[in-house]
């Protein structure tokens, strides 16, 4: 961006600023004017828009009373009233705030006294029309600035006095606002469908993953629609390992405390672990948090040569975090994971060919997917942080490495410190989700510690003992977190190779059951995943409980179809139907199958289906 769209870009952010904090001054005064005994909290603008919180003193406001808000909102901004900046004296400030009964501000006001935050020894006021609130600005010159159409109150929720579950439960009044009418449609149009494409809406809708209160929270259960979709990326991942000459292991899910205590994950990372369990005498053991170490004692089992590196180590490896509870949704963020871990041993001639090739598998994992909206991001260390191993000259030299292969391969990336491994720098793959929420998918770690805290060696070509490196990698992440990603950017709509039912036959009569039966037999023969629908139910039933179901592939099966051996094809993208040969449908599915085409988009047409190919 250039410095004059940055300049721009500024200026509208603070506009938007301000709008959205007169807004909730407004929407207080309107609440006022309803409730005149509300106490007043805090009433800060938040990103898409304001809130304020109130105490309505047990009898809080209801989302019926919503609009009425809203009504006296807009008289206020036809009013055209001017917010009028007042200063006054501590001392008088808290007077006021005493005589007005405002409990909460008059906290807040000692606090900010007591810790030299009121300049000169004044705190600043704001009034508009009759309302008066103490408050730093800025805002509008008066309320009649306010756009036409440009907020609508959202929601209600109830909220802590300062975060605090000791202190008065208060009432939250959200708004969102933005710089105009249209951009408010827009964002409650995006938020719409982003929670219909909800990956837990849709995870239960389509009986996709369960959570149980007796299992646990954050320990998802997969269903067997939900273990076809690991399934086939697990498979996916295989043989694109295979063929880039990764070998697989199997190792446990729990081990011995000494391990982590060598691999330095006790203490650093004790938090984000599940507590140790007692096993026999005097031993402790932990859940894994990562494969990691158990995979560099398989390296180190066996004497090295330089003629096995790299050496890459694979495994869709079950692994198991403490995340708190606040912050566990769905399956983006669960405590008990499976992921398509690797690690590499390399010597340091090989680390940019190895990072480059891993790279390369990134680029071609999110591009045959179709992830389009996400960042990269180079995680580099902090030397003002003890996060990091103090070994600086190395850093340096490995983030150069890291640089170079990311600007070989043209990829755009933002660089940001105090974000790396402790061990060293890596390649973040950071995900949007539908409702904006950022979270790292996939990252490519280049290791310069471990190698000597597990003592690993090889011997070189001149015969010495020498130190690998390691890259460790997971570019489909975890099972849970990627699919919680691909359930919102497919909608629930997988393509044909992926979907836990692939074929759904329907037979437009029950006469034709018999025949139904026979392709599905066939097809079942080929491990396609098809079925037939014999319910009771009418025709036009079933091709919606099929569409309802996002199932990739309807053949209708009539008279017709069964007298010329065809079936007629509706594929879920593109609603259209088509009249196919059976053998050449049976080819099309197994082409599908084997080169993973991605049919849930529209655009991508099924290459046999086209009139001459059939
Ligand atoms: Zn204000
Ligand atoms: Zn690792």
């Amino acid at each position: 961006m250039n410095k004059q769209a940055t300049v721009i870009e500024d200026e509208k952010r603070i506009a938007l600023h301000t709008l959205r904090h007169s807004l909730s001054h407004i929407m207080a005064a309107a609440v006022r004017r309803l409730r005149p005994d509300a106490k007043l909290a805090f009433g800060p603008p938040v990103e898409n828009g304001f809130y304020y919180d109130f105490d309505f003193a047990g009898n809080p406001i209801g989302e019926g009373e919503l609009q009425q808000v809203e009504q006296v909102m807009r008289s206020i901004i036809k009013a055209r009233e001017p917010f009028t900046r007042e200063e006054k004296p501590c001392d008088a400030a808290l007077r006021y705030l005493e005589e007005q009964g405002e409990v909460y501000k008059l906290e807040y006001a000692k606090e900010l006294m007591e810790q030299g935050k009121a300049a000169n020894g004044m705190l600043s006021f704001y009034t508009s029309g009759d309302f008066t609130d103490m408050c730093e600005g800025p805002h509008l010159e008066h309320t009649g600035q306010v756009p036409k159409n440009c907020f609508k109150l959202d929601r209600i929720s109830g909220s802590y006095w300062r975060g605090d579950e000791k202190r008065p439960m208060l009432t939250r009044i959200y708004g969102l606002a933005f710089a105009s009418a249209d951009e408010l449609k827009e964002y409650v149009e995006m938020r719409k469908r982003a929670m219909e494409r909800d990956h837990r809406k849709l995870g239960e809708e389509l009986d996709l993953f369960i959570q149980d209160t007796e299992v646990g929270v954050g320990l998802p259960l997969w269903t067997p629609n939900g273990t076809v979709l690991r399934d086939e990326l697990e498979k996916w991942a295989r043989e694109t390992e295979f063929l880039a000459g990764y070998q697989r292991v199997t190792t446990p899910s729990v081990t011995r405390k000494e391990l982590y205590i060598r691999s330095g994950h006790v203490p650093y990372y004790e938090d984000s672990m599940y507590p140790s369990m007692p096993v026999d005498e005097n031993d402790e053991y932990y859940l894994r948090p990562m494969c990691c170490p158990h995979h560099h004692k398989i390296y180190a089992s066996r004497l090295r040569s330089y003629r096995d590196l790299p050496l890459r180590l694979c495994e869709y490896g079950d692994v198991f975090r403490y995340e708190k509870h606040g912050s566990l949704s769905g399956l983006l963020r669960v405590r008990a994971m499976c992921m398509n871990d690797a690690h590499i041993y390399c010597a340091p001639e090989q680390i940019e060919s190895e990072f480059h090739n891993v790279i390369t598998m990134y680029q071609m994992y999110y591009g045959h997917l179709r992830m389009g909206n996400f960042r990269v991001r180079l995680s580099l260390h902090d030397k003002n942080s003890d996060k990091f191993v103090d070994r600086y000259d190395e850093w340096e030299r490995n983030e150069d490495i890291v640089r170079g292969v990311l600007d070989s391969l043209g990829v755009e990336y933002e660089e940001e410190t105090g974000e790396a491994a402790f061990y060293g720098p890596k390649v973040d793959i950071q995900v949007k989700n539908l409702m904006g929420r950022e979270e790292t998918v996939s990252t490519c770690q280049l290791d310069f510690v471990m190698p000597e805290r597990f003592d690993l060696t090889y011997v070189d070509a001149d015969g010495e003992r020498k130190r690998p490196y390691i890259l460790h990698r997971a570019p489909l992440s975890t099972h849970e977190r990627m699919i919680s990603f691909l359930i919102e950017f497919y909608g629930g709509a997988f393509p044909t190779w992926m979907a836990p039912v692939q074929v759904r036959l329907v037979p437009v009569n029950a006469a034709l059951l018999a025949y139904a039966r026979e392709i599905e037999r066939e097809l079942r023969g080929e491990f396609f995943r098809a079925e037939v629908d014999d319910s009771g139910e009418s025709f036009n039933k079933k091709i919606r409980n099929a569409v309802t179901r996002k199932i990739p592939n309807i053949w209708i099966l009539g008279e017709k179809e069964k007298v010329d051996d065809c079936v007629a094809w509706r594929r879920y993208a593109v609603k259209e139907q088509q009249t196919v040969p059976r053998r050449a449908a049976l080819d099309m599915l197994r082409k599908m199958r084997t080169e993973r085409v991605m049919d849930n988009f529209a655009d991508v047409a099924l290459p046999l289906l086209q009139p001459d190919a059939v």
